[in-house]
């Protein structure tokens, strides 16, 4: 009994470890799943979110479904793809939206057609504009990840993952200090289009609006594969889930809207010709319950902030009791769906209903830099003369202020932020409590004070404030 247990074991310890004797790429652990016959996907590592690419044999030639963000990984990809599909005659290659990696490949296809939504050349170009920035801070991200490991601080279980990003960075880097020229789609489409390789169709559909302006879903009935890009998935496989990492509506405008629900509303519709859904990143994985329940909630959002928006309502008010908690039970802490990002697609979906302009989309960009004070002041002028031409919220506010106070030290800004705070919500107890610890921060404890007061008058069960006032009477008595 011992003794078959034990050969039981060793078998499996066998079995185990034979995908580590797999191929590797520059270094990097490489994966190759087989979908179902003449279907494969391809991508490196085991901890990061890396790009995970498609490829489907078709009567017209080999269909690719993105590229990643290092070329050479793809010319080692495509011909992993020839070989596992017996095959190269590569026809077309498919971008699922416009982000770095899923198009910096591009090139590595020069000779198929190039299929995109309209949307990814305009991001592509942004993209390339910034690419002495994004290595610029890459340099800065590699030799801190080196310092790092050197340094043997990184917890034992966060080493393989650190070591894999600095390898994948690495890659990145040499990349981008290679003048790279992008390789723009051949062919772009609006709402949808279709592409009939014979025996295989691949249905593209404009699915924009949550994760970029570019996002597409494509349907491949024949497989039984709807490929999602990075817009969702509701299980992670790793514990980094990069761009997977958050579902909310930011980037749409109202034109968009309505497409994205009829679309989506037509692959609901067609779910039985979907055996698996597959996302951009080999970390995700999405099911039916999950696809559909994004869709709900997408669609609840869009209907009632519209609704809302017409009937000229007040948006605080509604935001307060629109909680995921209250609304949406079921979505909490499912993966990508947030606090936080809840709150932004409320904010970006009133903005873009109701027409007004958002604070913080106003300020977004400007952070940091040195134009951020006067740009702020005016800001904060016109905004207080014309209040129904702006839109925000406490929680905008707060975050603002908060953002400017603890991530930038920028204490004078912060301050400023949050005596608007004050003034636009004269009745928030948070907004004294907030503008008392600004004035803290930068060591005015007698004005700090007695706001910590008058945030208790108005909230006597502030337990911050109640904790700040102690203690400053003490620090003012000693
Ligand atoms: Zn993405």
């Amino acid at each position: 009994m011992y003794k078959k247990s034990f050969f039981l074991i060793m078998l499996l310890v066998a079995f185990v470890t034979l995908p580590c004797a797999a191929e590797s790429v520059e270094g990097l652990p490489l994966h190759v799943q087989k979908i179902e016959p003449g279907v494969v996907r391809v991508w490196v590592g085991d901890h990061v979110s890396s790009t995970a690419v498609s490829a489907i044999a078709t009567k017209k030639g080999i269909v690719v479904i993105d590229t990643t963000n290092i070329p050479k990984l793809d010319e080692a990809f495509r011909k992993i793809i020839a070989r596992e599909l017996g095959r190269g005659d590569f026809k077309y290659l498919i971008n699922t939206h416009g982000h770095v990696d899923h198009v910096s490949g591009n090139g590595v296809y020069a000779d198929c057609q190039i299929i995109a939504h309209e949307n990814v050349k305009g991001m592509m170009e942004e993209m390339f504009q910034d690419i002495p920035r994004r290595s610029e801070w890459n340099t800065g991200y590699i030799k801190e990840q080196r310092e790092q490991l050197a340094s043997g601080k990184i917890a034992a279980e966060k080493k393989a993952g650190t070591e894999e990003q600095l390898a994948i960075s690495t890659l990145i880097n040499e990349y981008l200090q290679s003048s790279p020229k992008p390789t723009f789609p051949t062919k772009t489409f609006r709402d949808k289009l279709v592409l009939d390789c014979g025996d295989v169709t691949f249905e593209l559909y404009q699915a924009g609006g949550t994760h970029t302006p570019s996002d597409i879903f494509i349907l491949v009935p024949q497989k039984g594969l709807l490929l999602t890009g990075d817009m969702m998935a509701d299980k992670w496989l790793s514990d980094t889930p990069g761009c997977l990492a958050t579902f909310a509506v930011r980037t749409g405008s109202a034109e968009d809207y309505p497409v994205l629900v009829k679309n989506w509303q037509a692959l609901i519709e067609r779910k039985d010709e979907i055996k698996q859904y597959v996302p951009g990143h080999w970390n995700g994985e999405l099911s039916f319950e999950g696809f559909l329940a994004r869709f709900n909630y997408l669609k609840a959002l869009l209907s009632d902030i519209e609704a809302l928006a017409k009937a000229g309502g007040d948006f605080n008010q509604f935001m307060t009791g629109y909680t995921l908690k209250d609304k949406f039970p079921a979505l909490v802490g499912s993966p990508g769906i947030t606090i936080q990002g809840h709150q932004m697609s409320l904010q970006h979906l009133y903005q873009v209903y109701s027409g007004k302009i958002s604070l913080s989309g106003e300020l977004q960009g400007s952070f940091g830099s040195d134009a951020f004070t006067a740009k702020f002041a005016a800001l904060r002028a016109d905004l207080l003369k014309n209040r129904d031409k702006y839109f925000y919220s406490e929680a905008d506010l707060t975050g603002l202020g908060y953002f400017l106070l603890q991530q930038l030290k920028k204490v004078d800004d912060a301050i400023a932020m949050f005596e608007l705070y004050v003034q636009l919500f004269p009745q928030s107890w948070n907004a004294y409590d907030s503008l008392a610890e600004g004035w803290y921060t930068k060591g005015d404890k007698k004005k700090a004070l007695e706001l910590y007061q008058k945030s208790l008058e108005l909230n006597p069960a502030n337990e911050n404030g109640k904790k700040f006032v102690a203690q400053i009477e003490k620090e003012l008595n000693n």
